[in-house]
């Protein structure tokens, strides 16, 4: 089904005990949130299955697509468990080793086999989100010596960044394969993995995603000092990124994030890629009912850079203003979209050559339909999808002319809800190309979006063969069926 008045931007929600209730999650979606992100890093099994149950009702009674995202660990590093908090005190000397547990000679575990292969004398460990900092002073017989540099109090599990080391794990941990199977049986939308540092990381996970039977489209989150290197490569293989701005801050330093998040925003735009803005975006929501002014600017710029979808993370997994903040992220968004709408129409003239190692056919076909719709002044853009791709295409234009994009697959339907200004509409699984074109017309006149004189431009590919758009015509809504 169609719905008027959405914002362009979408809405992620992270899911945690604070929301994790079907009332909540529907009052949610209400609320303008569009995809809810199940973070794999924390929580059980049985939880996460009582989730995906209560998303796929909310989102069947409130008849709106609705995204699932899989957030996988990646190869974060954490520390391993141990009884009691930690004291470090500055210039102490603490010695870390790999392991699970701590053992009698109290050297403190890192759940990664490889942490001290990888690490080099003079190279940081940051614990606790960065606020703790060692320095490696030496190696021996399986252990690092390292000086305390910012003191801190330390507890089991907490995450670990090696900002100065070529961290050697792969991709996927053994856990992700499993969350991995765990995702397809639940019909998520959309995987995202934590820590890609290459383009060959996204490679691996679909090609496990090809074992599994899935094409899933995949969201590289963008944290670690590789990835910001590798980013062109990166947009090649992925469908969208995530400008996952915790770790990133935490790896690069605070003060190189906005920058990075402005590059980052502009090339995936450019080369038709999704892409996300994530953490701490309504962070003092966490405790009080209204944001800062800096966290509404914070989003108002996201808004205006043009990013698809922008996140909140712990402000509605485990906040006390769960619901407020996805009224509030919904508000500024109103707000900021009407007022200061950068018709980035005008930012792309023409087809960047980097697009162009995809889809060239496709690429050039809506090229052509959004520069004609603009022409002609046509009411709408109509894509027809089997994957999603060709509306993901058409929304990288950024054109204030609204885009509807018809499928008669369920998971493309779902999956398009976070693509920047996509109305996703999923119309019955057609005979001919006649049968589609009556259902898209009979779906946008019953909706009201269009008059029957109406000049829309629509697009087309063989019938139901993905990836295969090399059709764009003018027509009227009357013409249509
Ligand atoms: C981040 O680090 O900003 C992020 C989104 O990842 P996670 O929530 O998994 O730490």
């Amino acid at each position: 089904m169609l719905e008027k008045n959405l914002a362009r931007t979408k809405i992620i929600a992270t899911l945690g005990p604070s929301c994790g209730r079907e009332t909540r999650m529907k009052e949610m979606v209400r609320a303008g949130v569009d995809a809810f992100r199940f973070n794999m890093s924390h929580g059980d099994e049985e939880t996460r299955r009582s989730w995906v149950a209560m998303a796929k009702k909310v989102r069947n009674s409130v008849k709106r697509p609705v995204s699932m995202i899989c957030d996988l660990r990646g190869p974060r590093i954490r520390l391993g468990i141990w009884d009691n908090e930690l004291v470090l005190q500055k210039g102490e000397e603490v010695v870390l080793k790999s392991g699970k547990t701590m053992g009698r000679d109290g050297a403190i575990p890192v759940d990664y086999s490889a942490i001290v292969k990888d690490l080099r004398v003079g190279h940081r460990i940051l614990l606790r989100d960065g606020r703790a900092e060692l320095k490696v002073l030496r190696k021996a017989k399986g252990r690092v010596h390292c000086s305390v540099v910012r003191p801190t109090i330390l507890c089991s599990n907490q995450g670990v960044n090696l900002p100065d080391s070529k961290v050697s794990a792969p991709a996927l941990s053994a856990k992700d394969r499993k969350d991995l199977r765990f995702a397809v049986e639940m019909g998520m939308d959309w995987i995202a993995l934590s820590f890609v540092r290459s383009a060959a990381d996204i490679k691996t996970l679909r090609k496990v995603l090809k074992k599994l039977g899935t094409k899933i489209p995949i969201i590289a989150k963008i944290e670690h000092p590789e990835a910001v290197r590798n980013l062109k490569e990166i947009l090649q293989v992925s469908d969208a990124v995530m400008v996952a701005r915790g770790d990133l801050a935490v790896e690069m330093g605070h003060e190189v994030v906005p920058t990075i998040q402005k590059n980052i925003v502009r090339k995936a735009i450019e080369s038709s890629t999704s892409v996300i803005v994530a953490t701490q975006m309504l962070e003092s929501m966490m405790d009080s009912p209204q944001p800062t002014r800096a966290e509404v600017s914070d989003v108002a710029n996201a808004v205006v850079d043009g990013v698809d979808a922008v996140m909140l993370s712990g402000e509605t997994a485990v906040g006390n203003h769960s619901l407020e903040a996805c009224r509030v992220m919904h508000r500024i968004m109103d707000r900021t979209e009407s007022e200061l709408f950068i018709d980035s129409w005008r930012l792309r003239p023409g087809v960047n050559p980097d697009c162009l190692s995809g889809n060239t056919i496709a690429m050039a076909t809506v090229n052509a339909a959004v520069y004609a719709a603009h022409q002609a002044g046509a009411k709408m853009i109509l894509a027809y999808t089997e994957s999603g791709r060709t509306a993901a295409l058409v929304a990288s234009f950024r054109t204030r002319i609204p885009v509807v994009s018809l499928t008669s697959r369920e998971k493309t339907y779902h999956r398009m809800a976070l693509l920047w200004g996509v109305r996703p509409g999923l119309i019955p699984t057609p005979r001919s190309t006649r049968g589609r074109n009556r259902a898209a017309a009979k779906m946008l006149a019953k909706r009201s979006y269009l008059k029957s004189k109406d000049l829309l431009v629509a697009l087309t590919g063989s019938f139901q063969v993905s990836g295969s758009t090399r059709t764009m015509q003018l027509m009227r809504l009357e013409d249509l069926g």
